[in-house]
């Protein structure tokens, strides 16, 4: 699944994840761009939906929410510590965090919808996020990537060997 993302592409998308004024969900929009799928940002969906989704793929009845790991308790992540002071405060909050996005998922779900959570970590990674996402959103045979152009490279490299066949005969 990896290969899917070329080295391109995948330069690209690092150096986005780099930048400091790059948000988490423009990596994951970018990611999703450059795998060929449509999307709403600011759709009627975006609004409507449990939690406003922050990417719908309404093909897909698909909503995908970015999670900071911090917000949101990614689980078993170490953006996600507890503050050492405060606890009162932060331990009710986290909480509620957990609750609402539990139940959001439960509400979509209900609708007939799929929910994806990107964690905000996880897009160092974008290879994992990418077969995660090419998983989830199963495309059309007919749908083809641009990395599919590497195919085409080998089909001249062989048409080369072939032809070398063909002068020693
Ligand atoms: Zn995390």
């Amino acid at each position: 699944m990896a290969d899917k993302l070329s080295k391109l592409h995948r330069s690209w998308l690092m150096s986005r994840v780099s930048g400091k004024n790059t948000k988490p969900e423009l990596i994951a929009r970018s990611l999703l761009h450059q795998l060929g799928y449509r999307f709403t940002v600011t759709g009627p969906k975006n609004k409507t939906l449990p939690g406003k989704p922050d990417i719908v793929l309404p093909k897909y009845k698909t909503a995908i929410f970015v999670h900071g790991c911090f917000w949101h308790r990614h689980a078993n992540c170490k953006s996600a510590s507890t503050p050492k002071t405060n606890t009162d405060y932060w331990l009710p909050k986290f909480e509620r965090n957990v609750q609402r996005d539990r139940k959001n998922q439960h509400d979509l779900h209900n609708l007939g919808w799929q929910a994806i959570i990107i964690w905000e970590c996880e897009l160092k990674k974008l290879d994992t996020v990418a077969a995660r996402l090419i998983a989830a959103l199963p495309r059309e045979p007919s749908y083809s990537l641009p990395e599919e152009l590497d195919d085409i490279t080998l089909v001249a490299e062989s048409r080369e060997r072939y032809g070398k066949r063909e002068q020693k005969n």
